[in-house]
């Protein structure tokens, strides 16, 4: 999707640090943690939320979640980790590219916007 910045780091046009990636999903870090360790789980198709989502992209999320424990000691969550979706407005949701925010490490809190 044209000026989708989750697209653009996707597809290699904006810079970011990959952590994982496969065929339909990748793992960033945000640029602006709320966390010691945080991370953002992006499918790589564009849909914007859960309304959006097709029956196909919501077994996709699941399959790209249930490897979130293989990965465990590489993204630091051996201790416990916290997902988020902020989904719509109303939930503080800045990009409309629908994505799982992993939180990590002591400090777990959620501040939103
Ligand atoms: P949300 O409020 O759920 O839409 O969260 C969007 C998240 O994307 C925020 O936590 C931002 O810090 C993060 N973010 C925005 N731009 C970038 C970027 N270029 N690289 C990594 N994370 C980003
Ligand atoms: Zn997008």
């Amino acid at each position: 999707m044209e000026n989708c910045i989750f697209c653009k780091i996707i597809t290699g046009q904006i810079p970011a640090t990959k952590f994982y990636e496969d065929d339909d999903m990748v793992i960033i870090s945000d640029i602006d943690p709320k966390a010691k360790y945080h991370y953002l789980l992006l499918l790589k198709e564009h849909f914007p939320t859960l309304e959006a989502m097709t029956a196909k992209q919501g077994e996709k999320l699941a399959v790209a979640l249930k490897k979130l424990p293989e990965l465990a000691e590489k993204l630091h969550l051996e201790g416990g980790y916290r997902l988020v979706i902020n989904q719509g407005e109303d939930a503080g949701q800045t990009v409309p590219h629908l994505h799982v925010h992993i939180l990590a490490g002591q400090k777990m809190g959620w501040q939103p916007a």
